[in-house]
């Protein structure tokens, strides 16, 4: 088996790598994280022949962390890159923000297998990572459950004879509720996930649907398809993580516990399969639904799908807005129906761009940001 870097290994899909990776004996030669935590110190006690890269440390840290770890260790942000770079290993890429699209890059440009759940390298960066994909010769897996659904459903499949790939969501905790009653909704309420134990800004963007407007962005880079091909359905059971419909009128659907382990061990095992963390899957008594999405309480997901087409620098603009929303929502300076409000104005108000190098794609989030936290006070 490839050994594996993870990066953003002290965050909820890191940690889950790092489990599985533990789980396989596949050996873990690069860990990287932000910050030099003591979560961050027991694994790198737990994995001795890892090399570990501590992106933005405080002094204290970083004397701590060479104190006891020596040569093992790297600061800054280039130590995390250069991990990525390492050859023959497989990169999951776990880092949140825009930080990890250098990661991303650097990692397809040295030929390695990406197995990717930074949402920012394809949401923000689509086109940079697609070059990167092919300057280097490097493969691209995706980790999130959705897209390894879709992914796997594709397997041995004709991208001509698919009619269209269906993503699934769980509606969030606000599935049901009216424009209206969305008004009044707490943050302690939109951070209540019903079925997935995620991160906040994750969260929220699943409450918003924002989460499946990016995952849209997402699986139009990944698999190719149009956003005509791409369709939205709730499911709050979260059992059914994708489905694909072929020409001839049959489906495949990729079904499975909500359970994260499960698409990183293919993203680091695939195609092959291995005895997995999760627990059998119990079939009978299960009651699955569908519903379409309501987008007229849950406009995100249409800002999503215009910024997609749009192309260019539309898909970074709409992650940089959503994020300065998600994060004043946070901190209780605007209302959960706000948060599309200041991303479709930001959207309005940046001009679309080509997208070349990752320096365009931080051009882009700079401008979006800054234009996006001139919005907030007006739509309190
Ligand atoms: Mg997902």
């Amino acid at each position: 088996m490839r050994p594996v870097v993870v990066l953003g290994a002290t965050g909820s899909i890191g940690r889950q790598a790092l489990e599985v990776a533990d789980h396989l004996a596949i050996p873990v030669v690069g860990v990287g994280a932000r910050r030099g935590s003591e979560d961050l110190m027991t694994i790198a006690r737990d994995h001795p022949d890892a090399r570990i890269g501590v992106a933005a440390p405080t002094g204290a840290e970083r004397e701590r962390f060479e104190a006891e770890l020596g040569e093992r260790v790297a600061f800054g942000p280039e130590s995390l890159i250069e991990m990525a770079a390492s050859t023959g290993a497989t990169v999951l890429n776990g880092v949140v923000g825009s930080a990890g699209l250098s990661a991303s890059v650097a990692a397809l440009e040295a030929g390695n297998r990406l197995a990717l759940a930074n949402k920012e390298s394809l949401v923000a960066g689509g086109p940079v990572v697609l070059q990167a994909l092919e300057r280097g010769g490097g493969e691209l897996v995706p980790v999130d459950s959705e897209h390894s659904a879709l992914h796997q459903c594709l397997v041995g499949e004709r991208e001509d004879e698919v009619r269209r790939v269906v993503l699934t969501a769980s509606g969030g905790p606000f599935r049901g509720l009216s424009a209206e009653q969305l008004e009044r909704v707490t943050v302690e309420q939109a951070l209540d996930h019903p079925t997935w134990k995620m991160g906040p800004r994750i969260t929220i963007d699943s409450a918003t649907l924002m989460n499946k407007a990016f995952e849209v962005i997402e699986a139009h880079f990944l698999f190719g398809f149009s956003y005509g091909r791409i369709d939205v359905v709730v499911h709050p059971e979260s059992v059914v993580h994708a489905l694909v419909e072929f020409v001839d009128g049959s489906l495949k659907a990729h079904l499975g516990e909500p359970d994260m382990r499960i698409p990183i061990q293919y993203a680091l095992t695939g195609p092959t399969r291995s005895l997995g963390l999760a627990d059998p899957f119990a079939l009978a008594g299960r009651r699955l639904t569908f519903e379409p999405p309501d987008t007229t309480a849950f406009p995100c997901l249409g800002l999503g799908y215009e910024a997609g087409r749009q192309g260019g620098s539309a898909p970074a603009v709409l992650n940089a807005a959503d994020e300065i929303a998600v994060h004043a929502f946070l901190d209780r300076k605007i209302g959960f129906s706000s948060i599309p409000v200041v991303v479709e104005r930001t959207l309005a108000d940046v001009e679309v761009r080509p997208l070349e190098s990752v320096e365009d794609v931080m051009a882009a989030d700079r401008e979006a940001r800054a234009i996006a936290s001139g919005h907030l006070g007006a739509s309190c």
